[in-house]
């Protein structure tokens, strides 16, 4: 029994290697847990180990900002991004976990015809794919969230697209839940072990080299976000990926006043408050390439003008704690679910700073495509070759970016 402080079970075994294992997930980040927990779970419980160079959410999934969404435009994305959106809807009572979803809304506001015109054209395509968009007038906004800046001369707010099953989940919680799921099916999740080479015997991946030795493998899964370049690099692959910091914000706590998500794309700017109060806030990557968890002050600086345009009344809140994160950026803001050329080699990157939100269907995905050896229907588009062969999927997302 728990007393005080003390008699806490830790929520996951801390595994050692004992391979050989069926499969390998390098990352214990929330792609890397949630890839386990479907392999586990749904494609036959094999022997299965995740590696963790650090500890369990000390990477993005425990550094973003938790917005969760499926409003894309492109066929290539729409369906994946809603099998994400309805499996977050059923994840508390599967993986047995309170990960806080809260789908209170996410609305994206536009300033201009064409704007609107484009925000019609992607509000179509989500309802046609399953999903569920509201077009606002200035008037609906400004019901919802009147202390906006709605006359701001450069870009007055003229409405907005709102999904209303949009929404944030507590992202360290995703982390914590899959862990636990994934632990109490089998998986070894192994901490403090980071994947230092790749042995390839005849053409073919046979196992890691780690901190914590040699860990032989049948099937190896790349799931490293910010590092998937280094890791790659490993098997002699060069990705179309480049690493920046993406940083985040959070408040001192405040009464409720921002029930929903708010972007603005504008100004870089996007925000919503968590539920212990913090306005939890976020824009632009820093404009240079890092492999370093922390940012950088020119963006503190634009991120809070963005803020003090959309809201002016935020001015006098503190700021109480700010951290970045590293973004794996693909040349077409899309993500990559693939083999690679090395056999027994699979990569799940490229998710910019959009991956939180489809974190169960990466997992579903990279554990269909590990276990079938053929992509999942909803992320047949997501081939590391598109870029040689011109089918970019040229979707940047609706976060703080202007579109
Ligand atoms: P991570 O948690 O980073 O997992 C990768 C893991 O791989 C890390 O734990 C790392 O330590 C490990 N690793 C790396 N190299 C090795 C190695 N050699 N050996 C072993 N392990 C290794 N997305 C959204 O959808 N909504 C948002 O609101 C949002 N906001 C964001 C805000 C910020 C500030 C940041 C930083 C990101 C944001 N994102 C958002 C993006 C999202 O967080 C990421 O795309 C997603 O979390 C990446 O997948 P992951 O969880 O598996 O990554």
């Amino acid at each position: 029994a728990c007393r005080g402080n003390t008699g806490w079970k830790p929520a996951w075994r801390k595994a050692e290697p004992s391979g050989p294992y069926d499969f390998i997930i390098v990352g214990g980040g929330g792609h890397g847990l949630a890839t386990a927990y479907y392999l586990a779970k749904r494609y036959g419980g094999k022997r299965i180990a995740v590696v963790e160079k650090g500890w369990i959410g000390g990477g993005n999934v425990g550094r973003n900002t938790t917005i969760v969404r499926s409003n894309y435009l492109l066929p290539g994305n729409e369906p994946f991004y809603e099998c994400s959106m309805k499996l977050w809807e059923g994840l508390e009572q599967d993986i047995n976990y309170n990960a806080m979803v809260s789908q209170r809304g996410v609305l994206n506001l536009f300033h201009n015809d064409a704007q609107r015109a484009a925000y019609i054209r992607r509000g179509n395509s989500m309802i046609l794919h399953g999903a569920d968009a509201v077009l606002l007038d200035a008037e609906a906004v400004r019901e919802k969230i009147p202390f906006l800046n709605f006359n701001d001369a450069r870009f007055p707010i003229k409405g907005g697209l709102l999904q209303p099953r949009g929404g944030t989940v507590r992202h360290d919680a995703v982390a914590w839940g899959y862990a636990r799921a994934a632990d109490r099916l089998g998986v070894d999740i192994i901490e403090n072990c980071e994947m230092t080479g790749l042995r390839i015997e005849q053409g073919r991946a046979v196992g890691i080299e780690t901190t914590k030795g040699f860990i032989a493998a049948g099937k190896i899964g790349l799931a490293c976000a910010g590092n998937s370049s280094r890791v790659a690099a490993m098997a002699g692959l060069r990705l179309p990926i480049e690493s920046h910091v993406l940083q985040a914000f959070v408040s001192e706590g405040l009464k409720p006043f921002i029930d929903c998500v708010v972007t603005f794309g504008a100004g870089h700017f996007y925000i919503s408050q968590s539920d212990k109060g913090g306005l939890v806030f976020g824009g632009d990557i820093d404009g240079y390439n890092s492999y370093a968890q922390r940012g950088n002050l020119p963006v503190i600086e634009d991120v809070c003008e963005g803020g003090m345009a959309l809201m002016p009344r935020i001015g006098r809140v503190r700021l109480l704690r700010h951290w970045g994160g590293l973004m794996d950026m693909s040349m077409d803001g899309s993500p990559i679910i693939d083999h690679t050329p090395v056999d027994g080699l699979y990569l799940n990157a490229g998710w910019c700073y959009g991956g939180f939100k489809a974190t169960p269907a990466s997992g579903l995905c990279f554990a269909h495509l590990l276990a079938r050896d053929e992509p999942h229907p909803v992320a047949t588009a997501y081939r590391l070759d598109r870029f040689a062969r011109g089918a970019v999927i040229d979707e940047k997302g609706m976060g703080a970016q202007p579109n």
